[in-house]
């Protein structure tokens, strides 16, 4: 691939003048840009998660952005894995942009398949948010992580986290934001991580409190935290593989675990013990083999101590990097006695298709989103998940490129916002556009047996039908952008997804996109669940006069 050493500078555009024919391509333009602006290793245009790029390369990267410039109101842009490929004649109200990311067929969907089309310049991973151009740094799943904290807080400790102590790992793009989400939940939060780069960025954004090198030093942070009731968040350069088993020789149990390496790659991403950051480097691309099997073999110890710290009473869970998967490859036949987060904590909340639903100001404006906190505090005043959140990101979530804001809406909701938001750009009350999209982590959105659709009740945690249904659905119903993600964890075959955005520019026309996007996209997300048969879901239809159609109670 080709690289550019030379783009130090990957900044967001700020203001309303446009370099394109609209704010549709204009807005997509920008969200381009905020990926790279605040991506784990934007020279190599990756976001985050190891090797989840933005653009295949940096020709396919000028490609798409002379395209973008170029686009006609009736024309739509294809990209492939990350490479435009072309431009369709379409019409005025058909996506500006669709692409498909990293899928391939069944039979092949494998990781070391994968590494060499890669290699080969024929494929490049989406990650979720990168390759569609919709992540907005370690906000983008923080209310997650925070709303897992709080159910378990709910479910184990009397709904209060003070004076109780996480172990967790990785602190990257993703897991970034889980000493940030401990604090704001009030415990007191270790996270062990393997490069101290990583630990200085989340110091500098403002995630994480301590940087410490010693364990010694770690725990006495934690100690005097918890015996004091108060919110810390400590950043420990090492292997996790290392640390938790010397916390559990030495006694210790933490009161929940979990952990965010990118335990899903074992070439790229995780580091196995014994390694350092360069060592695991220099092998990248050269003895693939090896790091696959070290890491296998670290990742078996990594969970054995989680399995043991689970027998000692501490509440365990997989925090969507497939390190069980790994694990069990390693040996540990038990490994799925750690339940994943979804199916533990999260899976009510996506039943009624509530999930974390993102706006971004185009024009690079802080004030806009203060206003549009403003707005959800008076308009969702019983929605105590969305209200109790947005007071807190106000005060401790600090913005990274593109200011932005995520919180957990559901059906309905999601819609009424934009749509407000969209006047509120027409009237001129917001100084520029503000654009929507979702995570692919939503109901009606995205198969991953191992993570979103674990122990589904009716037995349909493979069924990739329904993310392919809601990406043509979001096509029919005028999104700006639609894409179709595979991979995953190994980069092939876990999982399929899809993901929208749509760019409110005050328009009508931009109003009659987002009603349809916003609102057949948690209706499929209530009829998947409803399907399923989770009560909450039929409830919601029921409510919300959703026309799902109920073949198993007839
Ligand atoms: P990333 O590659 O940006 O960061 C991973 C971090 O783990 C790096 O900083 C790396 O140095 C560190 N690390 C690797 N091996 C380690 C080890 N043995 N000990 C300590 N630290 C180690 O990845 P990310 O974007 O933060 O994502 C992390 C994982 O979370 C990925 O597997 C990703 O697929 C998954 N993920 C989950 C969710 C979710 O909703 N729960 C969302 C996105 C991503």
């Amino acid at each position: 691939m080709t690289t550019n050493k030379d783009r130090k500078e990957f900044a967001v555009t700020s203001g309303t003048e446009l370099r394109c024919p609209s704010w549709r391509e204009e807005g997509l333009l920008r969200l381009l840009e905020n990926v790279l602006s605040v991506g784990e290793d934007p020279s190599r245009l990756v976001v985050y998660a190891a090797l989840g790029r933005a653009a295949r390369d940096w020709d396919a990267h000028d490609e798409i952005v002379a395209g973008l410039k170029r686009l006609k109101a009736n024309e739509t842009l294809v990209i492939q894995s990350g490479k435009p490929i072309g431009v369709l004649k379409t019409h005025a109200k058909a996506p500006k942009v669709i692409m498909a990311n990293c899928n391939l067929v069944g039979q092949w969907a494998k990781a070391e398949i994968f590494y060499e089309l890669e290699k080969k310049g024929l494929t490049c991973w989406g990650g979720l948010t990168a390759g569609a151009w919709q992540y907005i740094g370690s906000q983008g799943v923080i209310q997650g992580t925070y709303e897992i904290f709080c159910r378990i807080a709910e479910q184990n400790f009397n709904s209060d986290l003070a004076g109780r102590f996480i172990l967790t790992a990785g602190l990257g793009g993703m897991g970034g934001s889980q000493p940030l989400a401990g604090v704001m939940a009030k415990a007191a939060i270790l996270v062990v991580e393997i490069d101290p780069e990583r630990i200085a960025k989340r110091i500098d954004n403002g995630y994480l409190q301590h940087s410490v090198t010693d364990l010694d030093e770690a725990l006495a942070l934690i100690d005097n935290a918890r015996a004091k009731g108060e919110a810390v968040s400590v950043g420990l350069v090492g292997n996790a593989a290392e640390v938790y088993p010397e916390i559990l020789r030495r006694g210790i149990v933490p009161d929940i675990v979990t952990d965010q390496t990118s335990a899903h790659d074992l070439v790229y991403g995780y580091i196995p013990k014994g390694y350092t950051v360069a060592q695991a480097k220099s092998l990248r691309g050269v003895d693939n083999e090896r790091l696959m099997k070290d890491g296998i073999e670290s990742i078996a110890e990594h969970v054995d101590a989680m399995l043991a710290f689970q027998k000692k009473g501490s509440v365990v869970f997989d925090n969507g990097n497939l390190i069980r998967t790994q694990a069990e490859k390693g040996g540990i036949a038990n490994a799925f006695d750690i339940p994943v987060f979804t199916e533990a904590f999260l899976r009510p909340l996506f039943s009624r298709a509530i999930g974390p639903f993102r706006w971004m100001s185009l024009a690079n404006c802080p004030e806009d989103i203060a206003k549009i906190d403003a707005y959800i505090l008076e308009a969702f005043p019983e929605n105590k998940i969305v209200t109790n959140w947005v007071r807190l990101a106000k005060e401790n979530v600090p913005f990274e490129g593109l200011p932005a804001r995520i919180a957990w809406l559901g059906h309905g909701e999601r819609t009424s916002l934009a749509v407000s938001v969209n006047k509120m750009v027409a009237s001129g009350e917001l100084s520029g556009p503000v654009a929507f999209s979702r995570d692919h982590l939503d109901a009606g959105a995205m198969a991953h047996p191992n993570i979103m659709t674990e122990n589904m009740r009716d037995g349909s945690d493979v069924i990739a039908d329904w993310p392919l249904i809601n990406a043509m659905a979001m096509c029919s119903s005028q999104a700006d952008l639609v894409t179709i993600h595979s991979g995953g964890g190994g980069y092939a075959g876990y999982m399929t997804s899809s993901g929208v955005t749509v760019v409110a520019d005050g328009t009508e026309a931009a109003e009659e996109r987002l009603t349809l996007s916003l609102t057949n996209d948690t209706s499929l997300g209530v009829m998947r669940y409803a399907d399923a048969g989770y009560e909450e879901a039929l409830d919601e239809a029921a409510i919300k006069g959703i026309d799902y159609i109920d073949l198993h109670n007839e």
